[in-house]
């Protein structure tokens, strides 16, 4: 069996839907379990419902409500002429415009939006799109089943970032959607979304789709994880900074983890931690071009050649160093340091230490300043803001003596402020001023890509 997962601008209007039909018919053979993303943009509009009611302006709130619904009335309309089906529907989406109503309610009179009730406000963008994927295909006549994630995708009680509990998972999914796979029926599910043990909804944090996929391929022990999304497969590098970047046809899961985990959008990281346990392939595919071959992103195939694969990069980061006050033993500097960093969940997405100093660069997105505020109790701080990461992403990169000179002959005079190399043989990184990132990727995107050496690894964009 298969999982087919489709992102927000697969299902972002009927004709989308209309396409994820024809794509999953293509592949009724090979068993088929189906992960649905909300519609495009629909988890942005449910969080500023959210934010709108709980500054009291619950009017606005129920406003973009009615525009999210509107959408999905129209999804509808357009997609199922069959009459019963269209009325179940729209019955669907009208009562859960009325606990939409209801949450917008609560959250005015409370003033406050915990994660919790985030979470339960999320989860209707899934449990949306995949009911009407779900009928969607049953009026094609493919037999289809919808189920819930809130009987199988146990999580623990993180919400807004919650984690999945596998053997749970894994027993309830064996018991629910096994025996509907057996019979062909395909089933169509959520992704992002999870529940705890209690029955609370939860989310496994933005974009975890692709995520939630992996979670159920490997549940199933699929044969392959399929992401079907809006672009070619994983590049070189950012289509939108780089003029012409090529597909990478083949990546490892350690290359495609460091990928996305320094910047490139079109997997979500964690989608390769369950996979690579079991070795289950990952596709990544276009939607809008189901011919194409795509990225394929499996264990690393045998060889040592030396391959620079893509340039990534992530913006607004920021460089925390922290000298010690005084001298105490070095590992009890780092250990505080450490603890400081946990207690605030703070994730160092790349840390560089000399004896008695520590810089971890943050994402400033989600920095706290209290982090600052207990490390100054041991240390003196710096912090340098309106930084960002460039990563060099391939196989074998050590040793780097070739790629290292290529990429200083590359930056030219662009300031590197830091750099980590061989903790990883699949990622270098530098951190450069923000301005300065566009410039970088594009002149190591031209030294690195200017012909494709490679077709063994990379094709031109257009190609099917
Ligand atoms: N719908 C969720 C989001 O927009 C999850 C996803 O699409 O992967 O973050
Ligand atoms: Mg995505």
């Amino acid at each position: 069996m298969i999982v087919m997962k489709f992102g927000g601008t697969s299902t972002q209007d009927a004709q989308a839907i209309g396409n994820v039909v024809r794509i999953i018919r293509s592949h009724v053979m090979s068993k088929p379990i189906v992960v649905i993303s909300a519609i495009a943009q629909a988890t942005n509009m449910l969080e500023k419902i959210g934010k709108l009611a709980s500054e009291k302006n619950d009017r606005e709130a129920r406003e973009v409500s009615t525009q999210l619904f509107n959408r999905h009335y129209a999804i509808v309309d357009q997609l199922i002429r069959h009459i019963s089906r269209n009325r179940t529907l729209r019955n669907v989406l009208e009562t859960t415009k009325e606990e939409i109503d209801a949450i917008i309610k609560g959250i005015t009179i409370l003033r406050e939006l915990t994660p919790r009730t985030l979470d339960a406000l999320f989860s209707y963008g899934e449990l949306l799109s995949s009911r009407i994927v779900t009928v969607a295909l049953q009026d094609q006549g493919i037999d289809s089943e919808w189920i819930d994630t809130k009987d199988f995708m146990i999580t623990d009680e993180n919400f807004s970032r919650a984690m999945p509990l596998m053997e749970e998972i894994e027993d309830r999914l064996r018991s629910i959607a096994q025996p509907l796979i057996v019979k062909g029926i395909v089933p169509v599910t959520q992704g992002f979304i999870g529940v705890t043990s209690t029955g609370r909804r939860t989310t496994m944090g933005r974009e975890s789709s692709d995520f939630s996929a992996a979670i159920i391929g490997v549940a199933l022990d699929a044969d392959d994880i399929q992401i079907w999304t809006d672009v070619d497969g994983v590049l070189t590098a950012d289509p939108t900074v780089v003029e012409n970047p090529k597909k990478i046809k083949q990546l490892s899961f350690e290359e495609a983890y460091e990928l996305s985990y320094f910047g490139a959008k079109v997997l979500h990281p964690s989608t390769m931690l369950p996979a690579i346990e079991k070795s289950i392939p990952i596709h990544i595919y276009n939607s809008r071009k189901p011919q194409s071959k795509g990225t394929l992103v499996s264990i690393q195939l045998k060889s040592h050649e030396t391959i620079v694969k893509s340039v990534a990069y992530k913006r607004n980061v920021i460089i925390l160093n922290v000298q010690p006050k005084k001298r105490f033993g070095q590992y009890i500097f780092w250990e505080h340091i450490h603890n400081v960093l946990t207690k605030y969940n703070v994730i160092g997405l790349i840390t560089v230490t000399s004896e008695y100093s520590y810089s971890v660069v943050l994402d400033a997105k989600n920095f706290n300043p209290a982090v600052v505020h207990d490390l100054s109790e041991i240390g003196m701080i710096n912090l340098i803001e309106n930084m960002g990461i460039v990563s060099i992403i391939g196989s074998n990169l050590i040793p780097a003596n070739q790629i290292i000179d290529k990429l200083f002959k590359a930056v030219g005079d662009i300031g590197i402020s830091m750099i980590t190399f061989g903790a990883s043989k699949s990622n270098l990184s530098f951190i450069v001023d923000d301005d300065d990132v566009t410039e970088a990727v594009q002149k190591i995107h031209d030294e690195f890509f200017e012909e494709i050496y490679n077709d063994e690894v990379f094709a031109e964009l257009d190609s099917h």
